[in-house]
């Protein structure tokens, strides 16, 4: 089958490989959306390996559905203090051997409606992340920093669930509306930008970490004794509610390129020309 495959140094490149083997159930791919932390991955040290894990595909019964690409057990002390994603279990890709690709073995999925196109349904796996991270996120005033895709789908929730919601980005014309006062909470979904989150909140406010966003002010923490939580990747309940709630938000339109042209689609993403790329086979 045809599928995207990092080379030696951690590039993509379009290759002929031999189709999904192992455990679970073989799916044809639909779509796959390009996430952040699959640009994160193009290194040499994952050399061979076939990314994307937003995933849109068809079962063997013709069902459409959006794979669950990690499980947690939900049975450990940590799935039931609700860090399922630090889960001992939750590291085993449960796509094989990636979304980038014609066809793959998966082990769970959830089914997707009519509502939601194939381009739509890869942002399930997303949208249920931000659903598992707004659940630490207090009511009321919330800055969001960063408005790439995941902070625009942060935002999206945040004022659904009837938030007030202000947004900043490194580049202005992705910023707005900026905080006119102290903010109850702030989401940090992009490197840069802490020291404005950590100031942003009133005393006693609350800050998710929602990216790998580099150093922390603790001054501002200690100061204002606020509290600190990190938030990453999805679980299938995550994966079930983000369904039913995404043909009611608003959302970015995704770029659609085929499979073939992924260089194409990388690029533009890199250099921040589409917000979101989905690739299908
Ligand atoms: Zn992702
Ligand atoms: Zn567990």
């Amino acid at each position: 089958m045809r599928a995207v495959v990092l080379d030696a140094s951690g590039r993509p490149a379009q290759a002929d490989v031999p189709g999904p083997e192992g455990p679970g159930v073989e799916v044809e791919i639909r779509a796959c959306g390009l996430c952040g932390s699959d640009v994160e991955k193009l290194r040499p040290d994952f050399a061979g390996a076939v990314l994307g894990h937003e995933v849109v595909a068809v079962t063997p019964e013709g069902r459409r559905v959006a794979l669950v690409h990690h499980a947690a057990c939900g049975e450990c002390e940590r799935c039931r203090a609700g860090h399922e994603s630090t889960c001992e279990s939750f590291r085993a890709a449960t796509i094989r051997p990636g979304g980038f690709a014609e066809r793959a073995r998966a082990d769970a999925w959830v089914e997707l409606p009519h509502a939601v196109t194939d381009a739509l349904g890869t942002y399930v796996e997303p949208l249920a992340c931000v659903l598992r991270g707004a659940e630490r996120v207090p009511r009321g005033r919330v800055l969001v920093v960063g408005q790439g895709f995941v902070g625009r789908l942060f935002a999206a929730v945040l004022r659904h669930r009837g938030d007030e919601v202000f947004a900043v980005d490194a580049e202005p014309a992705r910023s707005g509306p900026e905080p006119d006062g102290p903010v109850d909470a702030a989401v940090l979904c992009a490197p840069g930008g802490a020291e404005r989150a950590f100031e942003a909140v009133e005393p006693a406010g609350t800050v998710l970490v929602f990216a790998d966003a580099g150093a922390l002010p603790a001054g501002p923490v200690y100061r204002k004794e606020l509290s600190v939580h990190g938030s990453r990747s999805a679980t299938r309940a995550a994966m079930e509610r983000a369904v039913a709630l995404l043909p009611g938000l608003e959302l970015p339109e995704p770029e659609v390129l085929p499979l073939a042209r992924f260089d194409e689609g990388l690029e533009r993403y890199r250099r921040r020309e589409a917000l979101k790329v989905v690739f299908v086979p």
